[in-house]
């Protein structure tokens, strides 16, 4: 009977250690939680700053107006972003109007593809247009976004495709539509694309579209009013 019971008692005492043992595990884990919240302090430290966004190369980008006006706006968007058509098609003509014929505000374009291979496709024709025909870039530009569907899965549907790019640089006036078709078929200008995907990535882009003046990320960018508020400081 003694030696039953030291029997028991040995199980209980090995149960009590695997229990243990578990708890040591499962509090381990928990600590390993730990490096990936010190990760995210890490990343936090890293958040761009005005300083950062001053430096963004807009070299060979894409510009809206007369390079030495004092306001930079830079926008990262996507042709497949209806937000970024609203910006284009709404906004965008309003601060060419008021800011940049008057020589206050220069625009500049970096692709951002969030949204899979048409984005690609519409990016690589727009960088194909700006190297060949620089003169019809902003027409081809315009047309596209004006040529984006207005549903509610515009970034979903398939629209931008070749057949498309063609009849936006026909409407554009490009001249050179059978060039700008291979080249588009052949992601030609890829490059170029992926020199602005290393930019939205350096610089953290998460959404489009993103609005940065004079160094500044613009929290209500679709808000025409923000906008002109934010140039007009930048202005002085
Ligand atoms: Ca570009």
């Amino acid at each position: 009977m003694k030696n039953r019971g030291n029997m028991i008692f040995a199980m209980v005492l090995a149960l009590i250690v695997i229990a243990a043992i578990a708890l040591m595990v499962v509090f381990s884990q928990k600590d390993d939680v730990s490096p990936s919240n010190d990760s995210t302090a890490a990343t936090n430290a890293n958040v761009k700053t005005s300083d950062d966004y001053k430096k963004i190369d807009t070299k060979g980008q894409p510009v809206l107006g007369d390079k030495e006006a004092p306001v930079t706006l830079v926008e990262f968007g996507d042709f497949k972003c209806p937000a970024c058509k609203y910006f284009d098609m709404d906004i965008q003509p309003k601060l060419v109007k008021k800011y940049v014929d008057k020589g206050d505000l220069k625009m500049y374009f970096i692709n951002t593809p969030f949204h899979g291979g048409e984005s690609i496709t519409g990016a690589n024709a727009a960088e194909y247009v700006l190297a060949n025909e620089p003169d019809k870039y902003w027409d081809f530009h315009n047309a596209m976004f004006a040529a984006q569907p207005n549903t509610k899965t515009s970034t979903e549907d398939k629209w931008l495709t070749i057949g498309k790019v063609k009849s936006v640089a026909q409407e554009a006036g490009v001249k050179d539509i059978d060039g700008l078709i291979k080249a588009t078929k052949d992601s030609s200008e890829q490059k170029k694309v992926n020199k602005d995907i290393k930019l939205f990535q350096t610089y953290q882009i998460n959404e489009t579209p993103t609005i940065i003046i004079n160094g500044k990320k613009i929290s209500n960018q679709l808000d025409i009013k923000q906008l002109e508020k934010e140039i007009e400081a930048a202005k002085k």
